[in-house]
């Protein structure tokens, strides 16, 4: 990493200088590369697939801002309407109508979701879902999956040690163990526990809230009929059902996570959460489901829920036309790509001798970096967070470098899915192919030693 110093200086220099004035130097924390060592690359520029940071390094770009840019960066079209709501003003505290057009794009693609409103972040989407679960049902616990992340909110930091069902620690500092107290962390695809846990407290449970399609501990699909338990056994206990498709939405088909697996026998979710894709890059999120739960809202009902920048214009006309973009050509293009970068890096992987699981949800797919002798080597499964966590981290982190240097950025974490965007075209895809070998043997070379 010597050669590291010279090539990435000014990347080096704005890390110095974001040290002194921001904690760890970023204002989210993955962005940091505590996982995975080195120096984060500041970005200048993003075109298409690929992004061009301050040293003028290039790379094909599969992190796609965790998900929202699935046309591209710097889109014509979104670029053009976001150029054309700007001149005509950047926030006015009132009522303006792409909030209505993005609220009936929204509502025509997921079938369950008859009323939605619009928030600035996923964290604000998932908190104000909860809230109205709560105030819904007039219960206060909320059950959740270890390994599921539902953004920064206090009751949701929070998951398990490993197996029965726990009342959670808090998994932050600063969250009161009173937040997390009301919060029931289970292990992700394992029905008996959710029975127990609602046998013992399915009449103080609001809500249970999981990804639609786990992709936050990497991917990680519901087995065959979970989500199915999830609504049977919530709807038993009169408790509500909250799909967070932040990521999958949008992402995995035109209808997100529910249109792969939906229509349910036993009913939909009553509520979903979605951002990251609907906002186009832009800071726009919403929730939204059973209008008659939805009423409770304020100002026709009694759960409070506000916001200066919610719909705003500029983050709505981004939203807007990029759902609007995304056809089914683009669809069908996200699976093209991300199949062929899978497919290379599974055999890239093999033929180095590095043990790894490749899991799917639609077109979203992550590798994992499971080690020999843990149970998802063995099943070729990861099926929850512990499956997860058995991976190995040096193997990663060597792959993960190794393919940087050769101008791909993959996200910086082990624990996350692969995002690929239409606009990887075949001059990108090419690239990463060509990343790949050098990688895998990077990662074997790199491989944690295992005992048992
Ligand atoms: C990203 C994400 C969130 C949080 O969204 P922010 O916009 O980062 O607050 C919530 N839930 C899921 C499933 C996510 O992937």
């Amino acid at each position: 990493m010597s050669d590291e110093t010279t090539s990435v200086a000014e990347s080096a220099r704005l890390l110095d200088r974001a040290l002194a004035v921001t904690p760890g130097g970023v204002n989210s924390p993955v962005r940091a590369f505590r996982a995975v060592g080195g120096t984060p690359r500041f970005i200048r520029e993003a075109k298409g697939p690929w992004l061009t940071d301050v040293d003028g390094l290039r790379y094909v770009d599969l992190i796609a801002s965790w998900g929202p840019m699935i046309l591209g960066h710097a889109h014509p079209k979104v670029m053009a309407a976001v150029q054309d709501a700007a001149s005509r003003g950047f926030s006015f505290g009132t009522p303006s109508e792409n909030e209505v057009a993005l609220a009936e794009e929204i509502v025509a693609r997921v079938e369950p979701v008859e009323q939605v409103r619009l928030v600035s972040s996923g964290t604000e989407a998932t908190m104000s879902a909860v809230r109205l679960a709560r105030g819904f049902t007039g219960r206060s616990k909320v059950v959740k999956f270890a390994g599921c992340y539902h953004g920064h909110v206090d009751a949701l930091l929070a998951h398990a040690g490993s197996g029965v069902a726990t009342f959670a620690l808090p998994d932050s500092a600063g969250v009161p163990t009173s937040a997390a107290g009301e919060t029931i962390v289970l292990p992700y695809n394992d029905v008996d526990a959710l029975e127990k846990a609602f046998a013992e407290h399915g009449d103080e449970i609001a809500c249970l809230i999981t990804e639609a399609s786990p992709g936050n501990m990497g991917v990680v699909p519901p087995a065959p009929g979970f989500t199915e338990a999830l609504r049977r056994v919530t709807a038993a206990h009169g408790a509500l059902l909250i799909s967070d498709e932040v990521m999958t939405g949008f992402r995995c088909s035109r209808s997100g996570w529910y249109g792969l697996e939906g229509p349910y026998e036993g009913g939909a979710p009553d509520l979903f959460t979605f951002g990251k894709v609907m906002g186009g890059g832009f800071p726009a999120a919403a929730f939204g489901g059973r209008a008659d739960v939805m009423g409770n809202l304020a100002p026709l009902g009694p759960v409070y829920q506000a916001g200066t920048l919610s719909g705003n214009p500029i983050a709505t006309a981004a939203g807007l036309t990029t759902l609007r973009g995304c056809t089914p050509e683009v669809y069908e293009r996200l699976d093209v790509v991300a199949h062929t970068i899978a497919d290379a890096a599974s055999a890239a992987l093999s033929a180095e001798g590095v043990p790894h699981v490749v899991q799917w949800a639609g077109s979203m797919f992550s590798v994992f970096f499971v080690s020999e002798g843990s149970r998802p080597a063995q099943t070729g499964a990861v099926r929850d967070y512990d499956d997860a966590r058995a991976q190995d981290i040096p193997a990663f982190s060597a792959f993960f470098h190794a393919m940087l240097d050769a101008g791909v950025h993959l996200p910086p974490s082990a624990y996350e899915a692969w995002f690929v965007g239409a606009s990887h075209d075949d001059d990108a895809v090419s690239h990463v192919l060509e990343a790949l070998p050098g990688a895998a043997r990077a990662a074997s070379e790199n491989r944690a030693r295992m005992t048992g």
